[in-house]
């Protein structure tokens, strides 16, 4: 019945903290998200999912567990 929980898949996940290179904001980000992150200031696209690992388009300042 729960056929939604076969659909995600368990990586080994992380999270990133990726200042936006438009207005400097930092923000945290999934390393596998599944819709685009915008910037919230500005509205820069942050990451893009691609299926498996983000494309990460700002600069990554910390990798967290
Ligand atoms: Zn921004």
């Amino acid at each position: 019945m729960t056929e939604w929980n076969k659909l995600i898949p368990k990586p080994r996940s992380r999270f990133f903290r990726v200042k936006c290179q438009k207005c400097g904001n930092e923000q945290l980000l999934y390393s596998n998200p599944v819709n685009k992150v915008t910037c919230n200031v500005c509205g820069e696209t942050l990451a893009e999912p691609t299926g498996g690992k983000a494309k990460i388009k700002g600069e990554i300042t910390t990798i967290l567990e």
